[in-house]
């Protein structure tokens, strides 16, 4: 039987851990598929979204620094893509696994997705078992991923999305992802919030700038996006204060699982994924 080929792209992507939790996907369906990183720089993306098209790749993770200059050059974006301008994922619509033949473009087309904000809605949910209807909550930073997270909660029915950011002017830009219900907040939206996400990568292996926030305590869900190390110094002082806890680990796993569907069209063996995943870290 033909293999199909999967890959993420980026610069650097030697550490990324998108081969490990697709290839055990692929395996646990017995799906002929190889997913690998591939490096890719900046002047080589337009040629290597190309191959896809003529390689029939299955499907293309995307990663740093080329999650907005691949939204060009696809053929459509899905709406929360285009609401971001940066795209994490792409595959073939109509039809997935069908797309056998190398070279068959077909009425096929390549679109951009970005399921970051599905992974996180995804680990907020069905991780940790919160409910996101009517709840309030706090993004911490407006980057990349602040801004996936804004979006995707906005449209997960909560009733209030406060961005807090050291640039005044990109946490306004993030919050008015979430339409309605998104604002820039202060630090006293913490003491009533529900769910808090830092989104920045203080705190992360190798950064010394202390906490994003201080702590928050019983009644509050604290993710930090952050899975290197797998407890933050924020979360363990959150932990310790009552708060429900999740790391940067869920979210990975759900971006991808999200991915995994788009590409296949079938639902993603989630827990052989985690245990590859756990095996990884
Ligand atoms: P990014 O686009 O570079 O954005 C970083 C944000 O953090 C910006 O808003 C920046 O503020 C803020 N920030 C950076 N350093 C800061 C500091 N010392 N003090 C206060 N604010 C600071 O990064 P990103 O791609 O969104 O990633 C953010 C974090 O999410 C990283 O830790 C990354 O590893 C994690 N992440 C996790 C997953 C997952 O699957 N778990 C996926 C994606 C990202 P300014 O706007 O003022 O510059």
């Amino acid at each position: 039987m033909l293999s199909r080929f999967a890959a993420v792209i980026g610069d650097p992507v030697a550490h990324s851990l998108s081969p490990v939790l697709h290839n055990a996907a692929f395996t646990a369906l017995d799906i002929h598929a190889r997913y690998e990183a591939v490096l890719v720089r900046p002047d080589e993306v337009p040629a290597c979204i190309e191959r896809m098209r003529t390689e029939r790749w299955l499907g293309m993770s995307v990663t740093m620094p080329h999650k907005e200059a691949v939204v060009a050059l696809l053929d459509d974006l899905t709406p929360i893509a285009g609401a971001l301008g940066a795209v994490n994922c792409v595959f073939w619509e109509p039809d997935p696994l069908s797309q056998v033949v190398p070279g068959a473009a077909g009425s096929a087309r390549l679109v951009g997705d970005n399921t970051d904000g599905a992974g996180v809605v995804w680990a907020l949910r069905d991780h940790v078992g919160v409910e996101l209807a009517g709840a309030r909550v706090v993004v911490i930073g407006a980057g990349g991923a602040a801004r996936a997270c804004v979006a995707a909660l906005g449209g997960a029915g909560v009733a209030d999305v406060a961005v807090l950011n050291r640039t005044l002017a990109k946490a306004e830009g993030a919050a008015a992802l979430a339409t309605a219900v998104g604002r820039v907040g202060t630090i006293a939206d913490l003491e009533t919030a529900d769910i808090v996400i830092n989104a920045t990568p203080v705190g992360m292996v190798g950064d010394e700038s202390g906490l994003p926030a201080p702590p928050v305590g019983s009644g509050t869900v604290a993710m930090d996006l952050i899975y290197h190390p797998v407890e933050t110094e924020w979360l363990r002082r959150s932990a310790a204060s009552g708060a429900v806890v999740c790391n940067g680990v869920p979210m990975l796993l759900g971006q991808a699982a999200a991915a995994f569907e788009r590409w296949t069209g079938r639902p993603a063996p989630v827990a052989a994924m985690a245990e590859a995943l756990g095996d990884a870290l």
